[in-house]
Order: C-alpha cells, then structure tokens, then sequence
C-alpha cells in the first residue's frame, strides 16, 4: 500500500502511537512540573512559584511581567491585524488623489474589484466559537490527561483516471470540516459528527405529489460505512442490517501484489488513542454506498484547563471551510429547494428552483403543467427542526 501513495508520506509524520506517545509525555511534564496551562489561577500560579503573595503584590508582578514590557525604544509597533498585513494590497490607493500613474490606475481598478470578491484565502477555514457553560456537564475531561485528537474531513470527491476528460475532472479536495475528538472516544462517535449531503433526506420524484417529496434522512435508513486507516478497515457494525463494505475491496486487494493484506475491525469499538497512525497522511471515509471523503489526522495534544470540559460537547467541530449556497437558476435569489430533469420547458437539466419558482413555472391551481420529473433538493431534516447544533 506504501509503494502505491509514497508521494503522501512526504507530508505525513512517523507513525505514532498515539497512547503510548501521550502517556510518555504526561510522565514527562508531570516530572518536571511544569506545565502552567494545567493550571487556573493566580493561587495555582503562586503554589506553582512556591511564594504566597497578596493581591496587590500579585497584580504588581503581573504587571511587570507582562510581555506588553517586552519592547525597546525604536521598535516597530505591534501588528494589529497580522492576518490583513499579509494580503496583497492593503495599502491605501486612495492616497494621493492627483497622481495620473498607471500603476496607481490599475491598483485602484484591481482594488475595486477585490472588493466585490470575497476574499476567499483566508475564508478558507472559519474558526467557531462556542459559549463556555461550565455548569451543566457532570461528566468532565481531566486536564492534563485526556488527549485532543484533531480530523480533517474534507467534502466528497470523486477519483476518476488522469485520461478522463477535463472537465469531469471533480477532484479538488475542498476542507469541510476540522473536528476536535477526545483519545476516550471512538472512531463510531466521530463518524456521527460528519455531515455529508449524501446523509440527508431522500429524494424521490414527486412532480405529482409534493407534500410526498421528502424521504426519511438517508442515514437513518443506510447506516453502513467504514474508516480505512493504516491497512485497517474499521467498519460500522452497530446496525444488524449493515454491509462491510470493504469486503469487495479487500477481495479485489488479493489479487493484486502491491496491496494489502487488509484487516478489519470495529469502527464503534475502536478507541481513538488506540490507533496507531501516520499524522497528515489521507484516510478514507466511506458511507451512503460510495460517497467517499479523505480525512486527515492533523493533529493532537493533552487537554488543558481553558479548554471546554464538558465530555458530551465532543466531538465537534473546531473549524469548517463555509459553503456557498447553490441558488436558484431562475430567480437567481432564493436557495435551491427543487431539482427537476428531463424537462420539456426549460434547457437546463437538471434544473434548479426555490419554492416560489417551481410552484409558479409548473404548476396551475396545483395542477402540474408539461413533462417533467421533480425531486425534492437533498436536505437536514433535523437542521431543519431545530434538533441539532453544527
Ligand atoms: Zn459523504
Ligand atoms: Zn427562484
């Protein structure tokens, strides 16, 4: 398998045992005594010092240690927004007004546009921030014990031959989300924090019926799936009903010399501190049949007191990489809510409509008008209610 994407390890680290690793270094630091982010507040700082000091001695000390002092006189201010430095042209083009340069023309023009575009670079990935609710969880994560594992899940793609023509070329991996999991937790916990359109309700043709449009969620009805890491399948087997889909996989291994042999195991039974893998190395996410997502194991570290502590808020996602709304091909306004094919009357198949489109273009007094199939577009049933967060 190695000599099949050795072109990957060059960005992956050795394998690590992620166990074996983190309970080396708790012994390390517990050793050392030195890990100040375990700690909360002033007192522990002070336990930690071995001094005890008043308040204001401590306020005092604060203060005359902050890196605020850690400046010279001449010394360039600090950066404000290092993020907006490193963006080409953030000068002011505005300034001065009366210069008839070309190169002030074209920045002004270039300006102007950039700014109608979205900066997209550094939109990439959106940080989110949860409210802290220190109060409700009654199960808690010991710092300095637990681990934090972080998985990059990237959106669905399709691997197809280098001859295939370009432009069904659709494999430009794009992040959707980056999630925090606990060593505690298993690979079945993460598996159900990933939210993939190929998951939501089923759409069946209902130019006839609307109020018949939206199925059941499509993960409630094929649960099957599995985790491809390090020659391992770690397959969901919590629904009697399920199918180990890497069974065709490995049969078609065998006879190949450069592949294999693969193992199996149990995604909902596999600890993520259990695993022994290669960080920054692409694994496979595989459900609903055959939408495949790579997921990246990109980082990990010991849990510490700033952190949320509550057990139940993991895993989540930490970072996403936002989606574009797809609009309707009508209006060009309102979100996509209706897909329709083979239709007589419009040139695009499929087609795209919101709601108000599609019931004014093709239907009279409910009545539905010309040929033509309609689904309804793919959604989160339970987004939709309100049942869950992110
Ligand atoms: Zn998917
Ligand atoms: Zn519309």
């Amino acid at each position: 398998m190695d000599d099949v994407y050795k072109l990957y390890n060059n960005n992956a680290s050795p394998k690590v045992h992620i166990k074996e690793y983190f309970d080396n270094y708790s012994k390390l630091i517990s050793s050392t005594n030195c890990f100040i982010s375990m700690k909360r507040d002033s007192r522990d700082i002070m336990a930690l010092m071995g001094v005890q000091l008043d308040e204001e001695e401590m306020s005092m000390l604060t203060s005359y240690c902050s890196v605020d002092n850690l400046t010279m006189e001449g010394e360039l201010p600090k950066m404000a927004n290092n993020r907006k430095m490193r963006k080409k042209g953030t000068f002011d083009p505005r300034e001065p007004e009366d210069i008839d340069l070309k190169t002030i023309q074209n920045l002004r023009q270039r300006l102007k546009q950039d700014e109608k575009r979205l900066p997209y670079k550094y939109q990439s990935e959106l940080f989110i921030n949860y409210p802290k609710n220190e109060e409700t969880h009654k199960v808690r994560i010991i710092p300095g014990q637990d681990i934090f594992v972080f998985v990059r899940v990237y959106r669905p793609f399709t691997h197809r031959p280098k001859i295939a023509p370009k432009k069904e070329l659709d494999s430009l991996l794009h992040l959707s989300h980056v999630f925090a999991v606990l060593g505690s937790q298993t690979l079945a916990q993460l598996r159900d924090k990933i939210s993939c359109i190929a998951d939501h309700s089923i759409s069946k043709e209902c130019s006839e019926n609307l109020d018949n449009a939206i199925g059941p969620m499509a993960k409630d009805v094929y649960k099957s799936g599995f985790f491809f890491i390090e020659d391992t399948f770690y397959n969901d087997t919590r629904d009697p009903a399920n199918i180990d889909y890497s069974k065709v996989i490995r049969e078609w291994a065998r006879r190949r010399p450069k592949l294999g042999p693969f193992k199996t195991a149990i995604m909902e039974e596999c600890r993520i501190d259990s695993l022994c893998l290669r960080f920054g190395f692409p694994w496979v996410y595989k459900h609903q049949g055959g939408c495949e997502h790579l997921i990246v194991f990109s980082d990990a570290r010991l849990v510490n007191s700033n952190d949320d502590l509550g057990i139940t808020k993991y895993p989540r996602a930490v970072r996403l990489r936002p989606m574009f709304s797809r609009f309707c091909m009508i209006c060009g306004v309102y979100n996509v809510q209706w897909i329709t094919m083979e239709h007589e009357r419009v040139p695009h198949n499929p087609c795209y409509f919101c709601d108000m489109c599609f019931k004014s273009y093709n239907y009279i007094d409910g009545k539905k008008v010309g040929k033509f199939e309609a689904y309804a577009y793919p959604r989160n049933t339970e987004a939709v209610k309100g049942k869950i967060e992110i």
